[in-house]
């Protein structure tokens, strides 16, 4: 398979003549434009024109096997993620076989006696899902939104709501700490209720749970919960063919390098293939599993760490199998080159551009002709009290017009923090921060690192003014 070079011409709108170009520059050979180019390089080719083409893994005719849930932890700190994930990583199999001992991947899977698994993504909090959706990999089918019994709904509780609606990803919840005189789980729920998260025992479809983490009472619910979770989403891979995986972790190791921790999504990966891993490149040396055990082959929601890439990837790159050597290296350095020129104009153009972008690049975008659409303005806003916030939402929601939409993606009370930032840079928000202090030095440089617009106002006639014209610069004639 592949495709010609008048088919890459369309689907580009790129003269052949320049696809050619590009071709000889990367050291391909091409003597008729009707002549199939590899999917590898098509992509490059794609990349170069700036046209992000998502590799089409055909699903179609192969056959869909369930797979187990990706699981991700989140909540308010101190309410109990870390400990959680402890008490539920020994309740795995494979670590009691390897005397609880199981080396730290950045996931683990948790087999039931009915022999169906949950993976768990370990790193607890906000910032590892954002920088994984931020990087367009979704990877987590389900959010265990933890709250503690005795503390209630705190801001980051909210936040972790806020993250799991904004990647249409369901929760369920687990009311933790239960173990504790002070536990109110009732409380808890109302809580929930309140804001806005339609729990089951309310006639909505979220699961509750109450465990402790401590007395390891309430796990198995939990893990059932999660299971009946998974079984709605009839969540299905293609186990056949060549992998499709994302990195969750990556670290270097003295002796053997860089060490990847991926999660194949479709396909099934196999030791010795030559990958591109984000814009690295390598061939698979070893794959091993939670317990260190070396493997053949991965499949679909398994945790592994693969060994033998030439440089440290980022958590959320993604992992496509290639062909050769050769093509890996191409590959691979038509992704630097691209994330380097991205960066630059990102510079160069400031946020609007991104903006505009991340709502472009969804599913259908590829071929279809634009069409003038309404322009999407994803906003967080952060504001001193409770009635200021309601005051600027509705404010901003009075932008709305046939061009524009508003889309109040979080609030909150308080300062801006770096869940706001991540949460921002997952869904191409600006900030909008109301009678509240300037953010800390380190807030505004990831802010900045990350191309997020943070404005910051007192008055609601100046945000709407300064609002107004960001409005105008990415949608021209809209006022
Ligand atoms: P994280 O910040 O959300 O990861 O929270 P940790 O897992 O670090 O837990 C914070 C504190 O709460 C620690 O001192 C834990 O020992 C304690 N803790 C966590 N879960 C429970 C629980 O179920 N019951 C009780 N009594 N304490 C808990």
């Amino acid at each position: 398979e592949g495709m010609t070079i008048s088919e890459l011409a369309k689907r580009t709108g790129q003269p052949i003549s320049y696809l050619q170009y590009i071709l000889v520059n990367v050291g391909e050979k091409i003597d008729s434009e009707f002549e199939p180019v590899s999917i590898d390089i098509a992509e490059l080719v794609a990349m170069e024109v700036g046209v992000n083409v998502r590799r089409l893994h055909s699903n179609e005719g192969a056959e869909l096997q369930p797979r187990p849930p990706v699981v991700t932890v989140m909540g308010h700190v101190d309410h109990g993620k870390t400990s959680l994930l402890d008490a539920l990583r020994q309740t795995s199999v494979a670590a009691k076989e390897a005397g609880g001992i199981t080396q730290h991947l950045g996931a683990f899977v948790v087999e039931m006696p009915s022999g169906a698994s949950i993976t768990f993504l370990d790193t607890p909090g906000h910032a590892a899902f954002s920088a994984m959706r931020a990087r367009g990999a979704a990877v987590t089918d389900i959010v265990v939104l933890v709250v503690a019994a005795d503390d209630g709904v705190m801001p980051q509780t909210l936040e972790a709501m806020a993250h799991a609606k904004a990647a249409n990803v369901p929760i369920v919840v687990a009311i933790n700490k239960c173990d504790k005189p002070a536990a109110e789980p009732e409380r808890v729920k109302i809580q929930l209720g309140s804001e806005g998260l339609p729990l089951e025992e309310m006639g909505g479809d979220v699961q509750v749970v109450e465990v402790s983490a401590v007395t390891k009472s309430g796990l198995d619910k939990l893990e059932e919960a999660l299971l009946l979770q998974a079984e709605l989403m009839e969540l299905k891979a293609r186990v056949d063919g060549s992998a499709q995986a994302y990195v969750v972790e990556a670290r270097l190791d003295r002796g053997r390098g860089p060490l990847a921790t991926a999660i194949v999504k479709a396909g099934t990966l196999v030791s010795g293939q030559h990958v591109v891993v984000g814009a690295e490149w390598g061939r698979i040396r070893a794959i091993r599993n939670m317990v260190g055990k070396a493997m053949d082959m991965a499949r679909p929601s398994m945790p592994i760490e693969i060994e033998g890439l030439k440089g440290l990837p980022m958590a959320g790159d993604d992992i496509i199998v290639v062909e050769s050597e050769e093509r890996a290296r191409i590959l691979s350095s038509g992704r630097k080159k691209k994330s380097e020129r991205d960066r630059l104009r990102k510079i160069d153009e400031g946020r609007i551009e991104t903006l505009e972008e991340s709502q472009s690049e969804s599913e259908e975008s590829e071929e279809v002709p634009k069409k003038p659409k309404r322009v999407e303005l994803p906003i967080i806003v952060k504001a001193d009290v409770q009635g200021t916030v309601q005051a600027v939402t509705d404010a901003l929601r009075s932008l709305n017009s046939a061009q524009v939409l508003v889309n109040i993606v979080h609030v909150g009370v308080g300062p801006i923090s770096q869940s706001d930032v991540d949460l921002a840079q997952a869904c191409g928000a600006c900030i909008v921060g109301f009678s509240i202090p300037k953010p800390s030095s380190s807030i505004t440089l990831s802010a900045t690192r990350a191309n997020i617009k943070i404005k910051m106002h007192r008055v609601i006639y100046h945000l709407l003014e300064d609002l107004g014209n960001f409005i105008v610069e990415k949608a021209p004639g809209t006022f």
